[in-house]
């Protein structure tokens, strides 16, 4: 928290900056630092100690905690709510509106812990041996914090802005976004109107072990959900007499062949950026390979090298399959009516549902069975080159001049899509640089954000913000 000192001359100082020009208020501002490191980790502490494990999410909680400090800033916010208990808030900065609006997006949810692998109390908040652990410190209560503090630093410096900056923390990513940012984007249009651009959790920051920025990864799209469920039906019988064309033995031989199918390698541009971008902090003979994309993936042992040693950049050049759910009889001596299977296809960012599932039915080669969508979402690429990827290009340039920016194509989704199918640049993006070992703790046990990286990405983030949106 700052102290009460300098809340007392912040309107003074707020008179005197309304009596100068623009261009003078938005030279060289800056927030004090020292206080807002402070603050950016006692906020954290104290999100991170608010519940909100989805299921069942609770983000009410979260959306009146933010709300708590917004209204003490004076800033006026909404909160409705999607279901009972299921909070959203947002909360608008107005600039001149010369350029549209950019969004700060934020889920409150969090995935469930198992206690007892935790060394410390996941609900915590607790800052010890230089991180700051619990459910939410990386994903993503940390950029939720840093988006609320880059959004308090231009409303407590008055800094004029050229366009507006929304704030928005919604529920439910964890399960899909449908009640949170899903809801936002159908039932809520005001909430984001005028918006062009929007920064959420995604692509990844990579740190080495001793905690120094290797490269700050960029996400313009992420891989699509193709969701099936496969239903096949037979005659039933008795166990003791086997049925040669049972629903169970259609589904199992119409498995087999999608356990076998070999998905064409497919580069699309991003992931070609992607791997361009990334080459340089790769060992060899990988730096190579990804330097000349085009021309690894013509070797007739590309596959084979990518599936066995590389199976993440195999999941990204490729329309993915993952067998999953099982259902069939509840008796052991009864050959059931109907046998169904559920898929977890995940699709490049050029194929619709449709074109997938005709894909499915061919592979299968079996019109008895059903095919059914359970969950997808039209893909969408954001543009790179636009002002918002030149801000953040010059920030990472000017706080960490040894680290680079790399693009990245999330193999996973986050609630982007929901924006970015609207026509808004929508980018994942992490300030936080953290190890590989760190990473792995999110959705697991003991995740924990190094302090220090978190509040050099509560820097990274204001100055990519203040960047973007002040009148220059
Ligand atoms: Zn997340």
């Amino acid at each position: 928290m700052r102290s009460s000192a300098v809340r007392f001359v912040f309107p003074l100082i707020a008179v005197l900056a309304s009596a100068l020009p623009a261009v003078a208020q938005s030279k060289n501002a800056a927030p004090d630092w020292p206080a807002v490191d402070k603050e950016a980790v006692q906020r954290l502490s104290d999100y991170i100690r608010v519940n909100t494990t989805n299921p069942p999410g609770n983000e009410i909680l979260a959306a009146q905690w933010y709300a708590k400090i917004l209204k003490a800033e004076g800033i006026p916010y909404e909160i409705a709510e999607s279901a009972p208990g299921r909070g959203n808030i947002v909360a608008r900065l107005k600039g001149q509106g010369s350029e549209p609006a950019l969004i700060l997006l934020n889920h409150m949810d969090v995935v469930p812990v198992t206690r007892a692998y935790w060394t410390e109390d996941p609900f915590s908040g607790l800052v010890k041996d230089g991180y700051l652990w619990g459910r939410g410190s990386i994903d993503m209560k940390s950029l939720g914090i840093a988006e609320l503090l880059s959004f308090l630093e231009l409303h407590r410096m008055h800094v004029p802005l050229k366009r507006d900056v929304i704030f928005l923390g919604t529920a439910d990513e964890e399960a899909g976004g449908k009640m949170g940012a899903g809801w936002v984007a159908k039932d809520k249009p005001e909430w984001y109107r005028g918006a062009g651009f929007l920064i959420t959790e995604g692509a990844g920051s990579l740190a080495d072990d001793s905690g120094k920025p290797i490269y700050f990864g960029i996400g313009p799209t992420e891989k699509t959900p193709g969701w099936l469920r496969l239903t096949a039906k037979g005659r039933s019988g008795h166990g003791s007499i086997p049925i040669a064309d049972s629903a169970p033995n259609h589904l199992v031989a119409a498995l087999d062949r999608l356990r076998q199918y070999r998905s064409p390698l497919e580069l699309t541009p991003p992931i070609e950026a992607m791997l361009r971008t990334h080459a340089p902090y790769e060992p060899e003979p990988w730096r190579t390979r990804f330097a000349d994309p085009k021309k690894f993936l013509a070797e007739p042992d590309a596959y084979d090298l990518l599936a066995k040693e590389r199976p993440e950049i195999l999941a990204r050049l490729t329309n993915t399959i993952s067998i999953t759910g099982l259902k069939g009889s509840n008796k052991t001596n009864i050959i059931p009516t109907e046998a169904s299977a559920e898929l977890d296809c995940r699709l490049l960012p050029t194929w619709t549902i449709d074109r997938w599932i005709a894909q499915v039915q061919k592979i299968i080669d079996d019109p008895s069975i059903k095919v059914e969508t359970i969950l997808n979402f039209a893909p969408a690429v954001s543009p790179m080159d636009t002002p918002l990827d030149a801000s953040i290009d010059k920030a990472v340039h000017e706080l960490d001049p040894g680290a680079g920016v790399v693009q990245s194509v999330d193999s996973g989704f986050t609630d982007s899509h929901y924006f970015r199918e609207k026509g808004i640049v929508s980018y994942g993006f992490e300030p936080f640089a953290i190890t590989r070992e760190d990473d792995e703790r999110v959705h697991g046990d003991n995740e924990r954000i190094p302090v220090k990286n978190y509040t050099a990405g509560v820097r990274l983030l204001w100055n990519i913000v203040y960047d973007f949106s002040r009148t220059k």
